[in-house]
């Protein structure tokens, strides 16, 4: 049963169609892994904390730096020299004391990846890196969890919900990896698309909606345009061929 707190700062939420209190506690009994604390994962966390999402497992091994806080609203100036994850569990919990959020300070690799995401089912890219995507990805595919990909550049972004067999996975998509560089980027972008993130995982948990499968949503925040293209399966995919 949600308790009479939790029907009365849930109450609007539980208004939309098929979420209701049945919606709630599919929220309060989820478990997400969020994939970097930074540009996207600030809103993407602090909107799934809002929601009464019931645990948050945020990860990042890096500090916030003054040069980070034009999008990582998760951290402040007092935050600068602190584990982001830390940051993270600090800030979540003064917006909503009730979600239990895991920091995880560790980087992700194929070594770290099933302890970090741990018992997660859904897993929320909000990275800067396709490398440590990739990962994630191998690891979704492996394990058949839902992946969300999330990428942002300079006032643009883009986003699919990734759930394979039924989807192409990330390398079918995007099978190589950028090198990495320090790329353009304003605070709103990240906030866009982060937000578009949590909704896409708010609807699954609950399970309204339709969320972006076999689709990839692209923003483009100069000309203000959305657009969604078709993503297809690579047959010849090393990760997702069955
Ligand atoms: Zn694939």
């Amino acid at each position: 049963m949600l308790t009479q707190k939790e029907l009365e700062r849930y109450h609007r939420q539980m208004l939309i169609r098929n979420w209701g209190e049945e919606g709630q506690k599919k929220l309060r009994a989820a478990t997400v892994f969020i994939a970097g604390a930074g540009g996207l994962g600030s809103p993407v966390a602090i909107y799934l904390a809002v929601a009464g999402i019931g645990k948050i497992r945020i990860c990042d091994f890096g500090e916030p730096e003054l040069s980070n806080l034009n999008r990582q609203i998760l951290h402040t100036e007092r935050d600068i020299g602190k584990n982001k994850a830390l940051s993270a569990q600090e800030t979540l919990h003064e917006i909503n004391p009730h979600v239990e959020v895991e920091p995880l300070a560790e980087k992700i690799s194929e070594e770290t990846v099933e302890r970090l995401v741990g018992s997660s089912t859904i897993i929320l890219d909000c990275l800067d890196n396709f490398p440590t995507r990739h990962i994630l990805n191998r690891y979704a595919v492996k394990k058949g969890l839902p992946f969300i990909h999330a990428g942002i550049f300079g006032l643009s972004g883009q986003l699919t919900f990734i759930h394979t067999p039924e989807t192409p996975c990330l390398h079918c998509i995007f099978p190589g990896s950028p090198p990495p560089a320090v790329f353009p980027v304003a605070g709103v972008a990240p906030g866009v698309i982060g937000v578009l993130e949590a909704t896409e995982t708010i609807k699954w948990i609950v399970g309204i909606g339709k969320n972006l499968k076999g689709r990839l949503l692209i923003w483009d925040g100069e000309l203000m345009e959305f657009q969604t293209v078709a993503v297809n399966k690579d047959p010849n995919c090393p990760v997702c061929k069955r």
